[in-house]
């Protein structure tokens, strides 16, 4: 077909570009909503936990595990964040690297029942922290 427009995908968690954003500038357009909106702001640990955990290559196993744990704690057992932010501040201490370098990093795609391009919808901030709570059940789900 002629000028057929091709839909890039991301190598990591297989949500497609939208407006020219990848997934980072969709994570973006989020985090922007959240000044006006309080709802979403109160989720603002599942928004970046959700992305961290669909984009794991730039994390050191012990970082994403760390994560994964509190992330699974937060959402069965109601951690709250304070106390997140302590565990995630003593870990992240000392000599733990939380990064990994860039040449250390694999990108392996993998599925996902729900990804950014369904919380971030250009031009429809309304809903965006349920959309984000839908995000990470999904996520939990499937760890
Ligand atoms: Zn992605």
């Amino acid at each position: 077909m002629q000028n057929s427009i091709e839909q890039k995908i991301c190598p990591e968690c297989g949500a497609p570009e939208q407006e020219g954003l990848d997934c980072w500038g969709q994570l973006g357009g989020l985090i922007s909503w959240e000044y006006d909106d309080p709802d979403l702001l109160a989720e603002h640990f599942k928004t970046v936990a959700c992305y961290n955990m669909q984009h794991p290559a730039m994390f050191q196993d012990n970082a994403l595990e760390g994560l994964k744990q509190v992330f699974i704690e937060h959402l069965d057992n109601n951690l709250p964040i304070s106390e997140i932010r302590k565990r995630m501040g003593k870990a992240n201490e000392g000599t733990n690297r939380v990064l990994k370098k860039e040449h250390e990093r694999e990108m392996v795609l993998r599925n996902w029942p729900m990804t950014i391009d369904k919380v971030y919808i250009p031009g429809q901030p309304e809903g965006a922290a349920q959309r984000v709570r839908d995000w990470a059940k999904s996520i939990r789900s499937e760890l």
